[in-house]
């Protein structure tokens, strides 16, 4: 009898990177574009053609690494790994084998950000302990081990068009890539995508990488399999390999679906584990099933040469420590010093540091601002709701953070009302007008004199009798109609808190 299971997750993460050229040659290295405009002898692997390496793709490699918290090594080297394959010209792909560039890293996953059955104390939760150091960080995080990260270049891109012919594309042959490999440390699907999730998000701070998984900028396999306990015995089931999963719902999904369909195996068709051998599998989004396609019996050796035309290379101290400085403030830090600074909430926090541009944006605006609850709100209500309309980025705002701040003084002192904050917010975008030039231009100024104001209330409640018979005869809703005289009366200048509590003041006199 099976007493209880467990599934066992390590990813493998391609990313590609955002070098000027590609990773051996000096060809543009961009998405898209006319098929087969972007290639030069060296990445379409013509004999004789000589690869180099550029400093920036190792410098990148390394910020990477840093920010994923691993040992950078200072000796390096690039090996060949040999198969055939329609998009792979050269029938090698240069990669790194047994001397990487990183090791040793590790990411930690906020468990607030995974179902509650997955936190601690939550009934699926598996939390372990590995060389001295254990997964679970302060009831806070998950840690995932990263084994290494590797500097390797992409092939070109099939495509199948029309349903019967095929086509390479090899704009994308050359293009510079990392492999992230991790341990075998998450459990469940949802920690795979998280994990996907989390590193896309570091690595886009650091700009490394776009990110895009649309684009293909970040891939995952995920190798997988189950442990299982019957009768009081430990079993393993066959790792599959679910290769270019390209969503964050794909991994969660194909997770989900081959550790049912291993656990239906083990029961009706047992098979023997082998920790050689995997079974390579795909994922059919459309029919929600992973595919077979290659078995442990047609098992692949690459082969593995170093390569002749790129010499083994050192990566000094200095080196390392000025691309390493290159990192700063990750995501998470941040989000943990906004809300302990601002005491802003975890959504707001966590939309103000969705991209390292809007954070660095939302921060300069709080450095000038006497409010700065005012002032989130303002970029979180308004300035992010014209930027979604708009497709367009917060670089792409031709107001400064400076403007933002203005707009949110004037309202949190109560030199406007609320419906002028829109209203200069409308103009300063259109215009790029500071606030307080255009409040002044308007004439924007909250009447709050007393005097003023008691008489706008006067001569609403003078021409408004029924509304008073109504307010009398428990109507009290009556009173929002009364304010929007009052204020329509004051042309949107009074004050609006002093205006309330006056009408309030003078019904209850009547
Ligand atoms: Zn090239």
């Amino acid at each position: 009898m099976i007493e209880k299971y467990r599934i066992v997750i390590g990813c493998e993460i391609h990313c590609q990177l955002t070098t000027k050229t590609k990773a051996f040659c000096a060809c543009e290295n961009r998405y898209g574009g006319m098929p087969d405009t972007r290639v030069c002898p060296v990445c379409l692997g013509l004999p004789g053609a000589m690869p180099r390496i550029s400093k920036g793709y190792v410098e990148m490699g390394v910020i990477a690494g840093t920010a994923l918290n691993c040992q950078i090594a200072n000796y390096a080297k690039f090996d060949r790994k040999h198969y055939f394959y329609p998009d792979l010209t050269k029938g090698y792909q240069i990669t790194q084998y047994d001397l990487p560039l990183c090791r040793d890293g590790h990411v930690d996953l906020p468990f607030a950000r995974l179902p509650e059955n997955l936190q601690p104390g939550g009934k699926d939760v598996y939390l372990k302990t590995f060389a001295g150091e254990n997964c679970n960080i302060d009831n806070k995080y998950k840690r995932i081990r990263v084994e290494r990260i590797h500097l390797e270049e992409d092939v070109g891109k099939s495509l199948h068009l029309e349903g019967k012919y095929s086509y390479i594309d090899y704009n994308r042959s050359g293009t510079p890539l990392i492999e992230i490999v991790t341990k075998p440390d998450m459990n469940s699907p949802e920690e795979a995508a998280l994990f996907m999730e989390t590193v896309q998000e570091i690595l886009r701070y650091v700009k490394v990488t776009n990110g895009n998984l649309e684009e293909g900028n970040m891939r995952c396999d995920a190798n997988i399999n189950l442990t299982v306990w019957e009768d009081g015995k430990e079993y393993h089931t066959p790792i599959s390999e679910i290769k270019n999963l390209n969503s964050f719902r794909s991994i969660k999904d194909a997770c989900a679906y081959e550790a049912k369909r291993q656990l239906e195996e083990f029961i009706n068709d047992r098979q023997p584990f082998d920790p050689g051998f995997k079974n390579t599998m795909g994922w059919n989004e459309i029919e929600g099933k992973t595919v077979i396609q290659r078995t442990k019996n047609s098992f692949v050796d690459y082969r593995f040469v170093v390569e002749p035309d790129i010499k083994p290379f050192t990566v000094s101290d200095s080196f390392i420590s000025k691309a390493a400085s290159k990192v700063g403030e990750l995501p998470e830090a941040k989000r943990n010093r906004l809300k302990k600074e601002y005491g802003l909430s975890d959504f707001d926090v966590t939309t103000l540091t969705s991209s390292r541009d809007l954070a660095l944006w939302f921060e300069e605006a709080a450095k000038h601002s006497k409010d700065v609850k005012k002032t989130a709100n303002l970029i979180l209500a308004e300035l992010l709701a014209v930027l979604n309309e708009k497709e367009q980025k917060i670089t792409d705002v031709k107001i400064t953070p400076v403007h933002i701040s203005q707009l949110s003084d004037a309202a949190s002192s109560g030199k406007i009302t609320s419906k002028q904050v829109k209203d200069v917010f409308v103009e300063m975008m259109e215009t790029n007008k500071y606030p307080e030039e255009i409040i002044k231009e308007r004439g924007f100024v909250v009447v709050d004199d007393s005097a003023a104001i008691s008489q706008f209330v006067k001569q609403v409640l003078d021409t408004n009798p029924k509304a008073i018979a109504d307010y009398k005869g428990g109507k009290t809703n009556v009173v929002g109609w009364l304010m929007g005289q009052v204020m329509k009366l004051s042309g949107g200048k009074a004050n609006p808190k002093s205006a309330t509590e006056m009408l309030k003041k003078e019904l209850e006199k009547i």
